[in-house]
């Protein structure tokens, strides 16, 4: 029996209070993705990585309490009383935050007042910028021979005034590391109040901006110029200051930015559910990435034919094959009734997808063409079937996206074999976000793994024949971006929307893609 929530209080929810890293998406604990994938309501701040919520049940209620329309954080206050509320209503609810939530995060305020209200907690801490981006920076936090300890330090408070609350004397003697968080702008006043309090002048110090993200930037020097040269460069929030003997072993230590694509913004047009792995590998790289997901598929519930009929099944597409194994466990079949069928995969992608189903594709032809499919097809082995050798096969159906065009199937048709063309999923258009399509302006690439991706980017950004400029035509991208094709197909597809591709792979496979486009960074 249930009974509606105005009748009796319900138990009140688990709130979590959640640390998202420092940046890089893949400084996410375990803990905290498996949080964000459960809970009903997710309280996120502005300081967490892009792709951080990209788990969270697809009926969760995401807040943003970072930023409000102008550009001013939600009061804390406000907050605090959207995490009491949604608890106490029954709802599990994480409050996401950057970094650590103990760290200068009011975690330990949060969680006190979710104990007054006798609300059950858990802290799962992340990994948190003082450490991380010094840590990207080359910068090791302790050392041996540099610092017996390290001292995290609110920088937000102006040394100057009488009310603040740190004793800069006793900071000054602290021995070790001294890492300042929020303090860019007070940065001269930190760096003289050490020195009038007894800290070397000559003592090393780095600024690091954006840790961990593609966007990095790191200064050095020592606390008598550092402000200077922080000013100088430009470096904005959010930065930590790093001062200690442990700041000059960057020169020795740094890693991150010499990685091929640091430094460089990358775009990536695929659906949401493939983008991840390219953006995974794009990020391993060094590179800044801004997925911009303008397709996404729907299963069209296909009904499968009896494969008794099939002797030959061709698939084009991963996507395909996850629509097909779906589709043949809604109808009264199943994995045993490919017995016998030969299984053409139309790339190593595919290939790949079907061995996560237990299945060895019998044929993956060289180059994606009908001509090529069916000469691979007329050219294999026969597929063993209980009553001797399978006569050659004359019945093919091929599996795939709707709309996906003619020269398939008739190159397979033209070979003889009697196609049926089974639609299993559609790509539909995904609306960007204008804060996405403004990134989109900046970026040092964008990278087309498709044709669709393409034309669905093209009808994304808004850009009219009429306003279509050279290079890139109808793309929303900037007249400095780089455009980087996967291949003929899809070159031919951003030509007729008025674009040529900087960059084509030599070969038609994401590896081949992300090759040319690390050939092209090297040489820029
Ligand atoms: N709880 C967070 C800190 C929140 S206070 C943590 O544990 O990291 C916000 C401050 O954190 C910023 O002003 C900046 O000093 C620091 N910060 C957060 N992300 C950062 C990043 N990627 N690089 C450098 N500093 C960062």
């Amino acid at each position: 029996m249930s009974t509606p929530d105005s009748a009796a209080t319900p138990t009140p929810g688990t709130a979590y209070l959640v640390g998202a890293g420092p940046g890089d998406p893949g400084l996410m604990t375990v803990r905290a993705l498996e949080v964000i994938a459960e809970v009903d309501v997710v309280l996120y701040d502005q300081l967490i990585p892009p792709t951080a919520l990209d788990g969270a049940r697809p009926d969760a209620l995401l807040v943003d309490v970072g930023k409000r329309g102008g550009g001013k954080q939600v009061p804390q206050a406000e907050t605090e009383a959207l995490l009491l509320d949604h608890a106490l209503a029954g709802r599990s609810v994480a409050r996401v935050k950057g970094g650590d939530p103990f760290v200068f995060g009011r975690g330990g305020e949060e969680a006190q007042r979710l104990r007054d209200r006798g609300i059950p907690f858990e802290i799962v801490p992340g990994v948190t910028a003082g450490i991380a981006g010094p840590a990207y920076a080359g910068i090791p936090v302790t050392h041996r021979e540099h610092a017996p300890g390290v001292a995290f330090v609110t920088g937000h408070e102006d040394p100057n005034k009488p009310e603040s609350t740190i004793d800069w004397d006793g900071l000054a003697n602290f021995p070790g590391t001294l890492v300042f968080y929020m303090g860019v702008r007070r940065l001269p006043a930190i760096a003289s109040s050490l020195v009038a309090a007894g800290r070397p002048e000559d003592e090393p110090a780095a600024v690091v901006q954006s840790g961990t993200l593609g966007t990095q930037r790191v200064v050095t020097g020592t606390l008598a110029t550092i402000a200077a040269v922080a000013a100088e460069a430009g470096i904005k929030a959010p930065a930590v200051t790093v001062v200690g003997g442990v700041a000059g072993l960057r020169d020795e230590l740094r890693w991150f930015e010499d990685r091929p694509l640091f430094g460089k913004t990358v775009a990536v047009t695929r659906a949401r559910a493939q983008a991840s792995g390219v953006a995974r590998r794009l990020r391993a790289l060094g590179a800044e990435v801004v997925e911009t997901p303008t397709i996404r598929t729907r299963s069209l519930e296909a009904t499968l034919p009896d494969l008794v009929d099939v002797d030959v099944l061709a698939l084009t597409s991963p996507n395909g094959v996850r629509e097909f194994m779906a589709a043949l466990l809604r109808s009264d079949q199943d994995g045993r009734n490919l017995y016998g069928t030969m299984i053409a995969a139309v790339g190593p992608g595919t290939a790949r997808a079907l061995r996560e189903h237990g299945i060895r594709a019998d044929v993956v032809p060289e180059t994606f063409t009908g001509e090529a499919l069916a000469a691979a097809v007329g050219a294999a082995p026969p597929v063993r079937r209980a009553s001797g050798p399978a006569p050659r096969p004359r019945r093919a159906l091929l599996v795939r996206a709707a709309a996906a065009g003619d020269a398939l199937p008739d190159g397979l048709r033209a070979a003889g074999l009697e196609v049926t063309d089974l639609p299993v999923y559609e790509t539909v258009a995904e609306p960007l976000a204008p804060e996405t399509l403004e990134r989109l302006r900046e970026v040092d690439y964008v990278t087309f793994t498709s044709a669709s991706t393409a034309g669905f980017l093209a009808d994304a950004g808004g850009v009219t024949d009429a306003e279509a400029t050279a290079p890139h035509g109808r793309l929303p991208v900037g007249p400095d971006t780089r455009a980087v094709s996967i291949g003929p197909v899809t070159s031919a597809a951003l030509a007729e929307l008025g674009a040529s591709p900087a960059v084509e792979a030599d070969e038609a496979t994401i590896d081949g893609l992300i090759a040319a486009l690390v050939a092209d960074a090297a040489m820029r």
